[in-house]
């Protein structure tokens, strides 16, 4: 079973992005960048797959620039096989990676896809779902837990007030949610050997895929700043005021 996971290159969470002074978007200038978080857990599951012997090979792709190799090689440093980074000039919104990514799909036949459930930049929670969509796959959206059984996946996932275990006929879209795994810390062995590997780069002209905008950035802005709290002296003093003021008891 081949599986391809998809990586996304964004700001490092733990960078705190501050918004431009025209309010035109978010100054990513000379910040640090990793792979999206929920995309290292895709790559984790992957590897876990091959490593169980259900998984032949793991093959990662990515849509961006060249600086976006960086992210194929943490993937290969955890134990993917092979990288495809699809070139693009301009950042694509989610129907247009969707779109990417179902050419790449065409192009390798996997039989498991697996995602992020959405990119910590955007929050979009969109490209596996239109992925799903232009393939034809069953989709399993939110897993906590996959187990492969045969020319299926039974897949748990995370809905709101409990979990809920589907199966899903292969191939098919997973994406994942936090608690499926706890990726691995990558050696600096693996790190030397994964600089070596060859990756494949394929323009996105050349997929014949319309990747056009569709979207507007009208306007970026900070949250409202929190105003300051208060201490009050008594219980009775903190009842009154959730009672009276807050109105949430
Ligand atoms: P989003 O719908 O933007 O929240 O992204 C959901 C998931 O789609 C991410 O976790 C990635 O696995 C994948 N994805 C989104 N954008 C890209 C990209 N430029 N290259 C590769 N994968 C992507």
């Amino acid at each position: 079973m081949k599986v391809m996971v998809t990586v996304k290159r964004v700001v490092d969470y733990n960078v705190k992005v501050r918004v431009k002074s025209d309010g035109s978007d978010v100054d990513i200038a000379n910040v640090k960048m990793s792979m999206n978080p929920f995309d290292e857990i895709a790559v984790e599951e992957a590897v876990r797959l091959k490593e169980a012997g259900k998984a032949t090979e793991v093959v990662v792709v990515t849509c961006g620039s060249s600086a976006s190799q960086d992210v194929l090689r943490t993937a290969f440093a955890m134990g993917a096989d092979r990288g495809i980074l699809v070139d693009c000039p301009t950042v694509l919104e989610p129907l247009a990676v969707a779109k990417v990514l179902k050419a790449m799909v065409d192009k390798e036949q996997p039989q498991l896809i697996i995602m992020g459930k959405q990119a910590i930049d955007d929050d979009c929670n969109q490209t596996g779902q239109m992925l799903a969509a232009l393939t034809g796959m069953p989709q399993a959206t939110f897993a906590s837990k996959v187990v492969i059984e045969g020319s299926e996946a039974l897949v748990t996932r995370e809905v709101d007030g409990g979990l809920q275990t589907i199966g899903v006929q292969l191939p098919a879209v997973v994406t994942t949610d936090l608690r499926l795994n706890e990726p691995r810390y990558v050696t600096l062995p693996n790190i030397m050997k994964a600089k070596k590997k060859e990756i494949e780069t394929i323009a996105v002209d050349s997929l014949g895929v319309n990747t056009a905008h569709r979207l507007k950035m009208l306007k970026v802005s900070d949250p409202p700043a929190r105003s300051a709290g208060i201490k009050v002296d008594s219980v009775a003093a903190l009842v009154d005021k959730l009672k009276n003021e807050a109105k949430v008891i």
